[in-house]
């Protein structure tokens, strides 16, 4: 078989990108962390005052044509960065205040169908880790490998409150549990694509798992697909 498309969802802060990426560098696939997609509609949003203290969702379905989508290759970094109508925001998206709103985000109809439609272009060639909550299930239900990842609440906070705190955040453990939790529910029981595990995904719970001992896993997982 030639190149596969690879799906791997989960719940928030799971570790999903960092498996993603690692397993697209090795296979030499293109990696797409479509959360920043999400992130980036969410801090346009906020920008625009479409979402926050004021609530305009419909001036931002107004202006879903006029939001542009870019991933460019950073090459110094080795990875590739979001641009939002032409400005980097790699940075931003990760702040905790889109972290706040994307889920809500991500609920309207009209941003998913937009999103999706582009992942599926990206997709069209096959050859890549498409990371997010609707991969295996919306984007590509007929990807050749499907993961979906799992860890405890506890294990995610404490990733993700680590990540921010290294990135220089001024965050408190509880924020970003309660985060954690919020987004959960709100991605797991919203009306347009809810997260859930596809019947042919594989599961992995990572909990108490080392990021080599996954990679090593998934890796082997992808080969026996790719061989056959
Ligand atoms: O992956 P990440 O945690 O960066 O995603 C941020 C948010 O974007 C998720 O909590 C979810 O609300 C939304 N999302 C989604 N569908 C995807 C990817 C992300 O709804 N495929």
């Amino acid at each position: 078989m030639g190149k596969i498309t690879i799906a791997i969802d989960g719940y928030s802060s799971t570790g999903k990108s960092t498996i993603a990426k690692k397993l697209a560098n090795a296979l030499n696939y293109i990696y797409v962390d479509t959360g920043a997609m999400y992130r980036a509609v969410t801090l346009y949003a906020l920008n625009q005052n479409y979402i926050g203290e004021n609530e305009d969702i419909q001036s931002l379905i107004v202006d879903l044509p006029k939001i542009d989508l870019k991933f460019i290759p950073n090459q110094k970094l080795g990875m590739s960065e979001m641009y939002l109508n032409g400005e980097n925001v790699e940075r931003e998206i990760r702040a905790m205040q889109v972290s706040s709103f994307v889920s809500k985000v991500a609920t309207i109809p009209e941003v998913r169908h937009k999103l999706v439609e582009m992942q599926q272009q990206m997709g069209k060639d096959k050859g890549l880790v498409m990371d997010g909550r609707d991969i295996g299930t919306v984007v590509f239900p007929d990807a050749e490998l499907k993961i979906y990842m799992t860890a405890s609440p506890k294990a995610r906070a404490t990733r993700r409150y680590k990540e921010l705190l290294d990135r220089g955040e001024i965050v408190s453990y509880e924020e970003v549990l309660e985060n954690v939790q919020k987004r959960d529910f709100i991605d797991s029981t919203r009306e347009v694509s809810p997260l859930r595990k596809a019947e042919d995904a594989i599961e992995f719970d990572n909990s108490d798992m080392g990021l080599e001992e996954q990679f090593e896993r998934i890796y082997d997982l992808a080969q026996r697909v790719i061989v056959n």
